[in-house]
């Protein structure tokens, strides 16, 4: 069984959710991890989750959404939400993010700092976002203690040296489809240990695609796998048991929850 750590479902209807669960499902991806970037987006996705037995959910402010300081009243309403619901799993989807244009820098780091202290406060693990911003993101997660709970560095694209700063903050590093076209993260990820690898797609209704069936769905996590098993000369198998044994250690007890929703599932044999 494969996990997509890292997906926005939340804009799909409810059809359309079933269908690219279902097609994930087809290729052995059983497990979905849908993230918030809003409280909108968060509850939405919290009650996607509700509906389907395979999909999970985070909740969390997107640096990119950080429109106005993050207040006690945002806290408390994403704190309402993952504890009420037994499939949120992770406090996703927060970070830095320093693109020319994005939010206010001083409000970034006030969200973040909050949004670790949440996840410590909740005891769930973090699924982080850094664009051009992966020094100050690791000396956030450190001075917040975020190694307390853990979780995923997702769409990595660091070389070597980074996944191993990811690593040694208690992290995994969570690879997308950029592998299939970047050939210095094929490089650095033919040497990052298996152990310290999760996958994703980071999947979102991409409309500028004329064809949808283009459009990245969680069922591309197989094609990471796929490549990654090649980079490292290892089976898909072994991908495969070893990202969901990460997942696992990642989610703690979050796991158990998985696996009793999961336990439905017919097994592929
Ligand atoms: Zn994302």
């Amino acid at each position: 069984m494969f996990v997509d750590c890292h997906v926005h479902l939340d804009p799909y209807s409810d059809a359309e959710v079933g269908e690219v669960l279902q097609r994930a499902g087809d290729v052995g991806v059983h497990a979905v991890i849908s993230a918030g970037t809003t409280i909108d987006s968060s509850r939405r996705s919290v009650e996607l989750s509700a509906k389907f037995p395979g999909l999970f959910s985070g909740v969390g402010i997107h640096p990119m959404d950080i429109k106005s300081p993050f207040t006690e009243t945002t806290y408390q309403q994403l704190r309402g939400m993952a504890t009420e619901n037994e499939k949120v799993l992770v406090v996703s989807e927060v970070g830095l993010d320093f693109m020319e244009g994005a939010p206010d820098r001083a409000d970034q780091y006030h969200a973040f700092r909050e949004q670790i202290r949440l996840a410590r406060d909740l005891q769930l693990p973090i699924v982080f976002h850094s664009r051009e911003a992966h020094e100050e993101s690791f000396r956030i997660l450190r001075e917040e203690r975020a190694y307390e709970v853990g979780g995923v560095m997702h769409y990595f694209q660091g070389d070597r040296e980074v996944a191993q700063k990811v690593t040694d903050l208690g992290f995994y590093v969570s690879l997308a489809r950029p592998l299939q076209r970047l050939p210095d993260l094929q490089a650095a990820a033919a040497e990052i240990p298996l152990a310290n690898i999760v996958l994703e797609t980071d999947a979102t209704p991409q409309p500028f695609k004329s064809k949808r069936e283009n459009w990245t769905e969680p069922r591309h996590v197989r094609d990471v796998a796929e490549l990654l098993a090649q980079l490292q000369s290892v089976s898909v198998e072994e991908v495969e048991s070893a990202t969901t044994r990460n997942i696992r250690n990642v989610l703690g007890p979050g796991w158990d929850t998985v696996q009793s929703y999961l336990d439905g599932v017919p097994s592929p044999n």
